[in-house]
């Protein structure tokens, strides 16, 4: 039986071609992607393409697209086995991150992809992209999914969506997920590391949540910054601060007032790390304990995209009752490491 994928393009240069004579990158009309990859017709899958109307660099993509993706894929879940979004590299990660959180109980592969060169440039890695994806999005074996989550393929590697990165502009190894393993890679054979799957709970049904709150802000410290700033933004509801290593930051009386006060003035504190792997243990240095002091949350080994992704989905959902600090703190789609 031939598997259905339904792809949604949403932009970025992946749909793009290269003008020979200008040079210059203009996007093509995605419904005619079958003549350009003439190999999709070849796969033992069926595929529906849907084009966003007007493609969006991915830095244009946000909260909104967000929702629209997510509400179309539980419009067609029953309809689809596998389901693959096209998405231009720089936002990609948050992006996946964010369709994590708003598709509860997903049972069907959702699978995001993009590309560094064009589909129509000579040395283009779309084309392998496209159609390895393509192939994790309809691997089913007895009868189930063997892809229960939202992942990214590319360059090779498939990886938990929440847990990516886009490390590189310029290499086609774009993407890592640094602090969880590869899910499955593309060599001669097209591996699947099953062990490292994500399933969801039995008694959990698919659903659509697509909330998302705006009222999140993050922010990289670095020696010598002024924290006056933070006690003048007004509606700050989570700030998440993105400090040193395993959890620190400076130490001064300052900074304890500063923290105290966004704590006072009613406002969450998640920590994440700014190095790309690892995470935080508050209280492991003198210098992060002031975060157990004051009450902040830890973001442990995730992201920042999926921390911040998370934060907004969070953020006065209706669907989560009890407080944000309960909820962030639960492992709700594979996000951090136990
Ligand atoms: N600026 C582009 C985008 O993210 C880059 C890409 O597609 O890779 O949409």
């Amino acid at each position: 039986m031939k598997r259905k994928v339904l792809l949604i393009y949403t932009g970025g240069t992946i749909g793009m071609e290269k003008n020979y004579e200008t040079g210059a990158l203009m996007p093509f009309n995605f419904s005619n992607i079958f003549s350009k990859i003439p190999e999709m017709k070849l796969l033992e899958c069926e595929v529906s393409v849907h084009s966003f109307e007007k493609p969006l660099d991915s830095s244009d993509l946000g909260p909104a697209e967000w929702k629209q993706i997510a509400n179309y894929i539980g419009k067609n879940y029953g309809s689809y086995d596998g389901f693959l979004i096209l998405h231009g590299t720089d936002t990609m990660s948050y992006t996946a991150s964010a369709l994590s959180f708003m598709l509860k109980g997903l049972r069907k592969p959702v699978i995001l992809t993009g590309s560094q060169l064009p589909i129509g440039d000579l040395r283009t890695d779309a084309k392998e992209n496209l159609l390895t994806s393509l192939y994790y999005a309809s691997l089913y074996e007895n009868e189930e999914a063997v892809v229960q989550e939202v992942a990214v393929y590319f360059e090779y590697k498939l990886l938990r969506g929440n847990r990516t990165l886009k490390y590189s502009a310029e290499y086609f190894d774009a993407y890592q997920s640094p602090n969880y393993p590869i899910l499955g890679q593309s060599g001669v054979h097209l591996n699947i590391e099953k062990d490292f799957l994500y399933r969801s709970a039995a008694d959990v049904s698919f659903s659509v949540d697509p909330h998302i709150s705006q009222e999140v802000l993050f922010w990289r410290i670095f020696p010598g910054m002024t924290l006056d700033y933070f006690t003048e933004i007004p509606k700050m509801k989570v700030l998440i601060l993105q400090v040193f290593g395993s959890g620190t930051i400076f130490s001064s009386e300052k900074t304890e007032k500063v923290l105290r006060k966004i704590r006072e003035n009613g406002a969450e504190i998640v920590v994440v790390t700014q190095c790309i792997s690892g995470g935080i243990t508050f209280g492991k240095y003198e210098n992060s304990d002031i975060f157990n002091r004051i009450g902040a949350i830890s973001g442990k080994d995730m992201t920042a995209e999926s921390a911040i992704t998370k934060a907004m989905h969070l953020l006065d959902n209706a669907n989560y009752e009890g407080t944000f600090a309960h909820h962030f703190s639960q492992n709700l789609r594979g996000e951090f490491s136990e």
